[in-house]
């Protein structure tokens, strides 16, 4: 059997196929060295200084890489290093297209740029159809950047649509694909340019690195550029984290095919609840993105989503205050599941519902974390 043809699952199962050539160890080594050492010739033979690359990240490079079908991959130090190296190739005078509600670190870092560097953005309502169309100005518009599924009321984006939108303007797509893991969306398959993942989240899956990734169809001018950036700002993923990124992701879609069944138990059992005025998950017949999460997606509609409660934002917190096994933190696609009041955490320039209680579903028994919730609803 061709490698290059393996299916996903096996690709991360083996991670990557590696086998050592000199000990026959089954998993990589750690290469810790920052410097590597030239030939008799004074030329350098793989590596040189571990800012540029080094060997245990151009390992998770590699894996990441054929998980996306993409031309190449770059690991960084956090997610958000990943889309400040992304937003540094944007010039000033340029145009950016990116949705209203989406993940507020990167939607603070485009209004930082907007006032420090002449970079002009415009945010469409994601939940309109029609609207990411009509913000994207031909000619002027060098960058449209989405989320799918949108954070954290997990609209859906129609990635096809948005990169043929993108592409008669003139514009290149990056999609922050964070909450849909290539196990179940292949961004790249579906046209856009730039895939984005904080592996924080799904691909480490255990809530226990920072780490980002930017896979691109073609190694072209602006990933070149890219490259340097990762090199010149130095957000460059260690070899540890490397390490272990590469660990997390062998598990990833048994990982993803639970935490996506227990998701999908919740939202059907809390849909018509007393108390829930709206329960926000995408492979629900009621939700809005239903139809194009059901083209674009493959074996599930994700891991994420949302509760809008009945009292406001103090009932809210109340209920995030309440629960035992959801653990009321931050942050998502680990295996154990989180609770979090997202308008509390955003702060008074959230565009987030302050009725919204955001449910990160992990792994545990979905019978005890059903009944946590009931227990905290009341
Ligand atoms: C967490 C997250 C990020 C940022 O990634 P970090 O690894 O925390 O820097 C970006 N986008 C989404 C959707 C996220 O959930």
């Amino acid at each position: 059997m061709n490698a290059n043809d393996l299916s996903i699952d096996t690709l991360l199962a083996q991670g990557g196929h590696f086998v050592d050539s000199e000990t026959g160890a089954v998993v990589p080594p750690i290469h810790s060295a920052t410097t590597f050492a030239r030939n008799r010739r004074y030329e350098l033979t793989a590596y040189e200084y571990s800012r540029d690359a080094n060997p245990t990240g151009a390992h998770v490079e590699h894996v990441l890489s054929r998980l996306e079908g993409a031309e190449d991959a770059l690991a960084f130090s956090s997610g958000m290093a990943a889309i400040s190296a992304f937003f540094d190739t944007v010039n000033s005078g340029e145009h950016v297209v990116a949705p209203r509600v989406m993940y507020y670190g990167a939607a603070n870092l485009l209004r930082r740029l907007a006032e420090r560097r002449g970079i002009e953005v415009s945010f469409f309502d994601a939940a309109r159809p029609g609207a990411l169309e009509a913000a994207v100005r031909p000619g002027r518009t060098s960058v449209v950047w989405i989320e799918t599924c949108v954070n954290p009321t997990w609209d859906v984006i129609d990635v096809r649509a948005a990169a043929e939108a993108s592409h008669s303007a003139g514009a290149v797509l990056g999609v922050d694909a964070t909450a849909t893991p290539p196990v179940t969306l292949k961004a790249l398959d579906l046209g856009a340019d730039i895939v984005f993942h904080s592996a924080s989240k799904y691909l480490g899956g255990h809530s226990d690195l920072l780490a980002g990734v930017l896979a691109t169809s073609r190694a072209d001018e602006r990933w070149e550029e890219l490259n340097s950036a990762r090199t010149q700002m130095g957000g460059v993923l260690g070899a540890f984290e490397a390490w272990l990124l590469l660990r997390g992701m062998r598990t990833l879609h048994l990982r993803y095919e639970r935490q996506a069944a227990n998701a999908l138990a919740i939202a059907r059992h809390f849909e018509n609840r007393a108390g829930v005025e709206a329960v926000l998950y995408p492979g629900l017949k009621s939700h809005a993105g239903h139809e194009i999460a059901k083209r674009q997606m493959a074996g599930s509609f994700g891991a994420m989503l949302s509760l809008l409660v009945e009292g406001g934002a103090q009932a809210a917190r109340q209920i995030a205050t309440r629960t035992r096994l959801f653990v009321p933190a931050t942050s998502l696609g680990g295996v154990e599941s989180l609770i979090e009041h997202r308008a509390s955490v955003e702060g008074p320039s959230s565009a987030v519902p302050q009725n919204l209680l955001r449910l990160s579903v992990g792994i545990e028994r979905v019978d005890e974390l059903i009944a946590d919730l009931e227990q905290a609803i009341v």
